[in-house]
């Protein structure tokens, strides 16, 4: 009876890393689970219909975007992989769970529902900037090909404020979301009870993602730091809140200040 367990123990584990090997290889090349692989640029775009020329105008306005991080390398070819009906973004999908996009390794999935022309992309209800969202992933991207797959997440136990605020620094450049104070701003004036932060254009960010953006900026721009710095760095998410908010509030303060003298 033993020796029946052990032999079933056996065959359960054999099979259960033949199934991961072959995830594995599925994830690893789109190519098994699309019907069309375009070259654009850099980029291997994985698709089912035809592709939408405007496509190929967002994809060079994301790379233009990824310039800006210091982990930027020209020589990296990524692949984009479409939500219009091939199997991969569901694989992706179960496998990672429900978001907008996912960036990893050298790949971007995206999900949700792509509308070119409108630049977004929409899930739920909630659309985000078309543009920006294949920044975001891309960033990720350039985080796996600067550090390496065991020094990034999940592997590397880097804190999510870090990993996912750094994306959104460098996908957010639009002329309103430069400035830290008036980023902020929207914050404050936003309902306290929303899942979103919403932007200018009608696209949103969840809320969670907008703080860690603006951590991010402060640490990069207000305070100086290179990213490669930050990741080093050992202050806690909570002490650089505290720390931007104090910030915040004496420019705030010396604003009215100064408003209150010309009157
Ligand atoms: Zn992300």
């Amino acid at each position: 009876m033993k020796r029946k367990i052990k032999k079933w123990a056996l065959r359960l584990s054999v099979t259960g890393l033949l199934i991961a090997v072959l995830l594995l290889i599925i994830i690893l090349n789109p190519v098994l689970t699309y019907a069309n692989k375009t070259e654009h640029a850099s980029f291997t775009i994985y698709h089912q219909k035809p592709i939408d020329s405007l496509l190929y105008v967002k994809l060079d306005e994301a790379a233009v975007l990824l310039q800006k991080s210091e982990f930027y390398n020209n020589k990296l070819k990524l692949d984009i992989c479409l939500n219009d009906g091939s199997l991969y973004p569901t694989l992706i999908r179960k496998l990672r769970g429900r978001a907008f996009a996912w960036g990893f390794y050298d790949k971007v999935v995206l999900q949700g529902k792509m509308n070119e022309k409108g630049n977004y992309l929409e899930l739920n209800g909630y659309k985000w900037n078309l543009i920006q969202l294949l920044a975001h992933e891309m960033t990720h991207c350039v985080q796996y090909d600067k550090l390496g797959l065991w020094k990034s997440k999940p592997i590397a136990s880097i804190p999510n404020w870090k990993w996912e605020g750094y994306a959104e620094f460098i996908a957010r450049q639009n002329q309103d979301q430069t400035d830290l104070i008036r980023n902020i701003d929207r914050l404050e004036q936003a309902p306290k009870d929303s899942w979103e932060i919403s932007f200018e254009d009608g696209t949103i960010s969840p809320r969670e993602y907008y703080n860690y953006w603006l951590q991010v900026q402060y640490c990069l721009v207000v305070k100086q730091m290179t990213y490669d710095q930050l990741l080093k760095d050992k202050k806690s998410e909570t002490d650089i809140k505290k720390e931007m908010t104090s910030w915040y509030r004496s420019i705030k303060q010396k604003a009215t200040l100064s408003g209150t003298r010309r009157t």
